[in-house]
């Protein structure tokens, strides 16, 4: 068990929800798989999770943003687009990858028609299940 393999051979994904901020607590610990492995991720402590897209994660952190806050407001279609391009941010980095990300991420959202963030936050999450599928 003790294969030394280059930091960049590693997986590295986080838990959704565990992208940002060291990694410190088991929840940050990153996979340890390699790069593009199938399956669940796996960290050094054993502990698995699914592979969830990361635009399904990026729909599903939105939807509980929107969610978690004032639900029952109004949604904008200004709000969603600033906080969708914040999250590919936050879960892809700055550069090529975010840009990218961000404009897959924008096809995906569904349309403003004068939802609550709470029924949108609904949509997004049908969404997600069909970028996971
Ligand atoms: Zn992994």
């Amino acid at each position: 068990m003790s294969k030394t393999v280059p930091p960049t051979a590693l997986c590295g994904a986080r838990r959704p929800g565990w992208e940002t901020g060291p990694a410190i607590g088991i929840n940050r610990i990153p996979c340890v798989q390699d790069a593009g492995h199938d399956g669940d991720h796996v960290n050094a402590f054993g502990q698995s999770w699914p592979h969830t897209p990361k635009l399904a994660t990026a729909l599903l952190t939105l939807a509980d943003k929107l969610a978690t806050l004032r639900p029952s407001a109004a949604i904008t279609e200004r709000l969603v687009l600033a906080q969708a391009l914040v999250i590919a941010v936050q879960l892809l980095g700055p550069g090529d990858a975010a840009e990218d990300a961000e404009r897959d991420l924008l096809a995906l959202l569904p349309a403003v028609t004068g939802q609550t963030r709470g029924q949108y936050a609904e949509e997004l999450r049908d969404a997600a299940r069909e970028v996971t599928r």
